[in-house]
C-alpha cells in the first residue's frame, strides 16, 4: 500500500510528491519524469521568445522531502498488474499511483508551439519579420505580447475567431485590448485558420497571410497512457474522476491537473496551475488518510483569478468567481505585474517549504456556491 509512484514532475506532480512524502515517512515516493529540469509552463511564454529563466533541478528540489526522483518516461501502464514500464526498458511498480501527465498544444505542421525551443531561435532569425501567432486565448495573448516587446522590430499578428479576453469583463478586456494595441499588436477577430502553409497561413474562405514564423495556440492534447491502459477516460482522453480525485474504474490511481476529468457543481475544471496545485494538494491529503486506514475527503474548487501578462512591464489580472465568470474586481500595470509574479513563482515555494502547505491554503473552495457534485 504504501509504495507511491507519481507520473509526471509538472506543477502537480511536483506538489503531489514533496506534499505525501512531507506528511509521512509510511509511504515510499517516486516522482517520474522525463527530464531533471522543472518545465515551468507559466513562464512558457517568456521562455518561448528566448528569455533565460534559469534551470531548477527537479531531484534538487524533491531531495530535500525524500522524494525519489527517476528521469525516464512512461511507456505504458499495466493497470492490473500495477507496474508501469519505460521506454527505456525499466519498470516501475505502485501501489498507489498518482496520474499527473498534464498536456501539451498540439503540434502543427509548418508551426511552431510555446514548448518547442526551436521556436526562440525562429524568431532572433526573423526580428525584423512577421510572427502570426493562431489563437488568442491567454498562451496566445502572452506570447504575442511578450513578443512584441522583445523584439520592437517584428510585426506581430494575432488572429482569433473572437476578441482577446472574452472570457473576462469588459473594463479589463478593453484594458487587454488596449495593451496590445500599443505593444503594437495587430488584432484581427473573426478569422478562423484553415492550415499553416510554409510563409503563410491561409484562413477559411482562401485568404493567404505572408509570414516569417507561426505559433500555434489553441487546442489541447492529452496523454494516453490511461485510455490505452484501460483507466476510465472522459472523451478528450483526461482521466474520469470521482468526488475525492480518484479513478472511476481504478481506485488506487488518483489524477490530478490538466490530465484529470475533475468535476466541480458549475462543470469540469479546465486546465490551470491555480486548480492544479489544490487538486495536488489534496491528492497528497487523500493518500495519507488512505495509509492511515481513513477515506478520502471530496475535492472542492472555486477559480480566484485570471492572471494575464502582457510584456514585463504590464499585466491585468480578472477577478472571478467560484465558477470563473468575471467578478466586478480587476488590477492592471504595475500592481498587476506584481501579482503575476507572485502567482508564478508561489509553486517553486511551495515545493521548498520545510513542512507540507496544506490543502486548504493553496486554493478557494468555492463556499456554498460550490456544494460536492453528486456522483
Ligand atoms: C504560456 C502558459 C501560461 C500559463 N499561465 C497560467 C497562469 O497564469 N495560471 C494558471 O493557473 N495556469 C496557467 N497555465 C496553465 C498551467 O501551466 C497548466 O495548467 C499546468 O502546467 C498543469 O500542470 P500539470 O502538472 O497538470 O501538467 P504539466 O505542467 O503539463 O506537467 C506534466 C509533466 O508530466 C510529464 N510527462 C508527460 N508524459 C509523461 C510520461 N509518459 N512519463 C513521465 N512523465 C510524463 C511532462 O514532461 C511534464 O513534466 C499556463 C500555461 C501556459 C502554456
Amino acid at each position: 500500500m504504501n509504495n507511491i509512484l507519481v507520473l509526471g514532475a509538472g506543477y502537480t506532480g511536483m506538489m503531489a510528491a514533496t506534499g505525501i512524502a512531507r506528511r509521512t515517512t509510511a509511504a515510499a515516493v517516486t516522482l517520474l519524469n522525463p527530464t531533471a529540469v522543472f518545465n515551468e509552463r507559466l513562464r512558457q511564454h517568456q521562455a518561448a521568445v528566448g528569455q533565460d529563466l534559469g534551470a531548477h533541478s527537479i531531484p534538487d528540489l524533491v531531495a530535500p522531502a525524500g522524494v525519489r526522483f527517476v528521469q525516464g518516461r512512461a511507456a505504458r501502464i499495466d493497470a492490473d498488474a500495477r507496474r508501469v514500464p519505460l521506454d527505456d526498458g525499466r519498470e516501475l511498480a505502485y501501489d498507489l499511483l498518482v496520474y499527473a501527465v498534464g498536456s501539451a498544444t498540439p503540434a502543427t505542421p509548418h508551426a511552431f508551439t510555446v514548448d518547442d525551443p526551436a521556436f526562440a531561435e525562429a524568431l532572433r532569425a526573423n526580428a525584423d519579420g512577421v510572427l502570426t501567432v493562431c489563437g488568442a486565448g491567454l498562451t496566445g495573448i502572452e506570447a504575442a505580447a511578450e513578443a512584441a516587446e522583445t523584439y520592437p522590430g517584428l510585426k506581430v499578428r494575432l488572429l482569433s475567431r473572437g476578441a482577446p479576453g472574452t472570457m473576462m469583463g469588459p473594463k479589463a478586456r478593453a484594458y487587454l485590448t488596449a495593451a496590445l494595441d500599443r505593444l503594437g499588436v495587430e488584432v484581427r477577430t473573426g478569422t478562423a485558420v484553415a492550415r499553416v502553409l510554409p510563409g503563410a497561413v491561409e484562413l477559411e474562405g482562401g485568404e493567404r497571410l505572408p509570414t516569417d514564423v507561426t505559433l500555434w495556440t489553441t487546442g489541447v492534447a492529452y496523454s494516453r497512457l490511461a485510455a490505452d491502459a484501460g483507466i476510465a477516460v472522459d472523451p478528450d482522453g483526461r482521466v474520469a474522476t470521482d468526488a475525492a480525485l480518484r479513478s472511476t474504474s481504478h481506485p488506487e490511481v488518483f489524477a490530478i491537473g490538466d490530465a484529470a476529468a475533475i468535476r466541480q457543481a458549475y462543470g469540469t475544471v479546465h486546465g490551470t496551475c491555480q486548480s492544479g496545485i489544490p487538486s495536488a494538494a489534496h491528492t497528497a491529503e487523500s493518500v495519507v488518510r488512505l495509509l492511515r486506514g481513513k477515506a478520502p475527503r471530496p475535492f472542492r474548487f472555486g477559480y480566484v483569478h485570471q492572471p494575464v501578462s502582457l510584456g514585463r512591464k504590464d499585466a491585468v489580472i480578472q477577478f472571478t468567481r467560484p465558477d470563473d465568470t468575471p467578478g466586478r474586481w480587476y488590477l492592471t500595470g504595475r500592481a498587476a505585474v506584481a501579482y503575476k509574479e507572485a502567482v508564478s513563482s508561489s509553486p517553486l515555494k511551495f515545493y521548498r517549504a520545510r513542512t507540507a502547505i496544506p490543502a486548504r491554503m493553496t486554493g478557494r473552495t468555492g463556499g456554498r456556491r460550490n456544494p460536492v457534485p453528486a456522483r
